[in-house]
Order: structure tokens, then C-alpha cells, then sequence
């Protein structure tokens, strides 16, 4: 794989109210999923040949110096800007690496992801479990695999996200779904919503973080209307996202909002947490004690 040269890895986010997390941590760049959705191969983040997976040269070392010079501990999040799960970390363990890393130097650990993978290192984040918090997010637009394998091509399906789901339940991982983004006119109907909040009720999720819509910058849009007339040939997708949207960056679904309204009430029936300060407190909050101690020091 190239490896492209970088200074530092792990830098401090500018706040932390997504999902809580300190400090953003990209081994790889590029990511090879396929999603048609896909924000990150937006121009405004030059990532050239975004399909290409490229891996930031010593890695671990610099990961190693970036953590041990940190004043204050906190959460380190990956999976922002490509899946820290690409086929490559099977053989690479980067990720897993970096993990082990995380742990030894007492900070905790919130991943997104749409790779099964993440299974694989259960153990790291159950040793980081014991000092620091520990957040895994996995991605499910759709509860059906049949459409998961078209909009997210070259990544586990859905079924397979939910089984994940269930071995890091099992394994007393706090672990939830990203439903981001639904697209409109294609995932945005209410009794996939609703089979989706049950199936993340069986799998043992303790929360759904969504958002009914999407978003499309100018040359994402672009991707993004070609591989729906290949996908959908007999569907006029395009035409309707061109009448209702014209080039909005905002696509919300014309359901949303009451989309937004039931989906509330499944989550409520089902005991599962949807908005954010309550996931962030949820999976924080054993660790207040020992986290206010530290920076106290
Ligand atoms: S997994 Fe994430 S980064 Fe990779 S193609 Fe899909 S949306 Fe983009």
C-alpha cells in the first residue's frame, strides 16, 4: 500500500459535542467502501483518488509521540474522514495497533465504522473499557441488505453490521448506530425506519444517532447522480432529487420531520437513546470520577 507522509496523526477536535470525542485520529487516507453517498470525496477535502487507500507513513510512532505529548486525556475518534476498517487493516492491524496504543496511554476510544472487522478487536476495547470510555458507532442507513449492497457496495452489509452490533453488546461494549444519511426517496420510508429501530433492539444497541437526509457539495452531487442512474436505471432518482433540491446542500427527506417524530417514539418503546447529549452522558459516565481526578492533577 502507499504511504503518504504525515507530521502528526492524533489532533484535537475544535469541540466535543459530537459524540464527546477530544481528539480525531485518521491512520488512512482515501477508503475504498464504495459508498455512493460519500461526503469525503468532497473537492473541499483534496483528497485525490479518494477510492484509493493510502496509509500515513510510521503511523504508530507518530501516534505514539502525538498521545504521549498530550497534557490533558480524553477520547480519541476515528472513522471520520475514510473507515478506520478498510479491507487493508485486516492484514495491516493499523487500527488495532493504534488501539493498543490508546490504551497504554489511559485515553478512551469512540470508532465509526461500517466493517464487521471492528469484532476483531474486542479485547483492546475492552482493556480500554477499564480506564476510559469507549464509544463504537457502525453505520446502517437501510435495514435491507438488497439496498445496502448497492449503496454501499464494497462494505459488509447491513445484516452483517446488526450481527457486529450484537458480539459488541455481548461483549459489554456501549455500541450504536449511525443512520446517517438516509437518502430521500430511497431509504426515507417509515416502515424501514421502523424495522431498522427493532433489528437495533435485537442487537442490543443502545442508541440511534439519525439524521433524515443527506447532504451533496458539488462534486459529491455529481458522483452521486451518475451512480444512481447506474444503479436505479428504471428509477428517475435524478430528475426528482433535481426538482426538489436543484443544488441545496441541505437534501433533508420531505418526510423528516415526521419521520423524526416516530422514529422518537420507537427509540422511547424500545429504551434505546437518540439524541446526543444522552449518548454522550451514557457512555461517559463511569468515568466522570476518574477523568475530572486527572485533569485535576
Ligand atoms: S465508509 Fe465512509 S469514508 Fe468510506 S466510502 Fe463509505 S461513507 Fe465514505
Amino acid at each position: 500500500m502507499e504511504q503518504i507522509p504525515a507530521k502528526t496523526i492524533v489532533t484535537k477536535t475544535k469541540s466535543s459535542e459530537w459524540f464527546g470525542i477530544d481528539y480525531n485520529m485518521n491512520i488512512y487516507k482515501g477508503c475504498c467502501h464504495g459508498c455512493i453517498y460519500c461526503d469525503s470525496r468532497s473537492d473541499c477535502y483534496h483528497i485525490e483518488d479518494f477510492d484509493r487507500v493510502r496509509v500515513k507513513e510510521n503511523a504508530l510512532q507518530i501516534i505514539r509521540d502525538d498521545l504521549r505529548r498530550k497534557v490533558k486525556k480524553g477520547v480519541v475518534g476515528t472513522g471520520a474522514m475514510s473507515d478506520p476498517y478498510n479491507p487493508f487493516e485486516k492484514k495491516e492491524e493499523l487500527t488495532r495497533h493504534a488501539l493498543e496504543l490508546v490504551d497504554a496511554f489511559g485515553f478512551g476510544a469512540a470508532l465509526a465504522t461500517k466493517s464487521a472487522l471492528v469484532t476483531r478487536d474486542i479485547d483492546v476495547l475492552q482493556d480500554i473499557k477499564e480506564h476510559s470510555p469507549v464509544l463504537i458507532k457502525i453505520t446502517i442507513t437501510t435495514p435491507r441488505d438488497e439496498l445496502s449492497k448497492k449503496v454501499e457496495p464494497y462494505v459488509n452489509p447491513s445484516s452483517m453490521r446488526f450481527d457486529a452490533l450484537l458480539r459488541l453488546h455481548e461483549a459489554g461494549i456501549f455500541a450504536g448506530i449511525l443512520m446517517m444519511p438516509v437518502l430521500p426517496f430511497i431509504e426515507d420510508s417509515e416502515e424501514d425506519m421502523k424495522l431498522l429501530v427493532k433489528m437495533a433492539h435485537e442487537a442490543g444497541a443502545k442508541f440511534i444517532y439519525a439524521q433524515f437526509g443527506m447532504t451533496l457539495r458539488e462534486n459529491q452531487r455529481i458522483w452521486y447522480y451518475d451512480r444512481l442512474k447506474e444503479i436505479f436505471p428504471k428509477e428517475d432518482y435524478v430528475g426528482r432529487y433535481q426538482k426538489q433540491y436543484g443544488s441545496y446542500y441541505e437534501c433533508r427527506s420531505q418526510k423528516s420531520a415526521n419521520l423524526y417524530r416516530k422514529f422518537v417514539s420507537e427509540c422511547e418503546k424500545y429504551g434505546i437513546l437518540y439524541d446526543m447529549k444522552s449518548i454522550i452522558h451514557a457512555y461517559k459516565k463511569n468515568y466522570e470520577y476518574k477523568q475530572m481526578s486527572l485533569f485535576d492533577l
